[in-house]
């Protein structure tokens, strides 16, 4: 039996003024697999998780959740549905860390009631999960850019949703606290049957954790498929024009890239 896809994506184009930044981008997204998001700075990898989210409203096309139109979806029910993680989260107000994870319950909870016993439990489960609740009543304005990337990471994992969009979140991380963090989003896709969409700069990393990788240039797709299918030499020198070489690396189980000094094609 076929699975219904958890997100189509038909035809979207997006603009800011003159500016097409996506263009004719579609696709259908199979759930509890982990999707990777690629491509050069500026080719409409934000926007495009934006859409999907439904903070930003493309010009033309559609974007569906479960056969529904995103934008026709009451807003806390979808939150209860998609988390994002967002590249950049910086907030002008001095909430603390615990405060920023149970903002991950606000689709559950009524508008004045205090939190459940259950909004606690799972408050306080991913704040140690994630190593912060030894942080718990610091200001978030205080936090290192790769302690804050654990607090925003934790309040998504509190929304409890079948999708989670993941934009470069792990980008300020060390090794240590990426090789976990993506390594738990993993665990939830092929465990428990939820589906990741994540954007990296670290190509490694997608090929490490991804089931399937999206190419993006300027604002299209460029190649989709399975790492075994797209992660390879010819596709990421034409998409980012630099040289490479991909292997098979055993001790990653995975492929892997490796560029060199002075590499860049003309
Ligand atoms: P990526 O995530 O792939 O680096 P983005 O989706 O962030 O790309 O940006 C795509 C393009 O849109 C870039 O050229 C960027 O400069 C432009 N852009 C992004 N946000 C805005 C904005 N708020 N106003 C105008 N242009 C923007």
């Amino acid at each position: 039996m076929a699975t219904e896809p958890v997100y189509e994506v038909k035809a979207v184009q997006f603009s800011y003024g003159a500016q097409r930044v996506l263009d004719r981008i579609s696709f259908a997204l199979n759930p509890g697999a982990f999707h990777g998001i690629v491509g050069p700075n500026g080719c409409g990898k934000t926007t495009l998780l934006d859409i999907m989210i439904g903070v930003k409203r493309p010009q033309a096309g559609l974007v569906r959740y479960q056969g529904k139109d995103i934008f026709s979806i009451p807003k806390r029910a979808f939150a209860r549905e998609v988390a994002l993680v967002p590249q950049d989260y910086r907030i002008n107000f001095a909430f603390t860390v615990e405060e920023v994870v149970f903002m991950g319950r606000h689709p559950y909870m009524g508008r004045f009631s205090p939190p459940t016993p259950e909004d606690r439990q799972v408050v306080e489960r991913v704040m140690e999960r994630l190593g912060i609740a030894a942080l718990r009543n610091k200001f978030i304005t205080q936090l290192s850019g790769g302690e804050r990337q654990r607090v925003v990471f934790a309040r998504a994992l509190a929304q409890d949703t079948g999708v989670i969009l993941l934009d470069e979140a792990t980008s300020n991380m060390d090794i240590y606290h990426t090789v976990d963090c993506l390594s738990l989003v993993k665990r939830a896709v092929s465990n428990e049957g939820k589906t990741a969409v994540a954007t990296f700069h670290d190509l490694n990393s997608a090929a490490l954790f991804c089931d399937n990788l999206f190419f993006m240039k300027h604002g299209r797709i460029v190649v989709h498929g399975s790492i075994e299918e797209v992660f390879t030499e010819e596709v990421i020198s034409r998409v980012f024009g630099v040289e490479c070489l991909v292997m098979d690396v055993d001790f990653a189980a995975a492929k892997q890239v490796v560029f060199r000094a002075g590499g860049i094609m003309e």
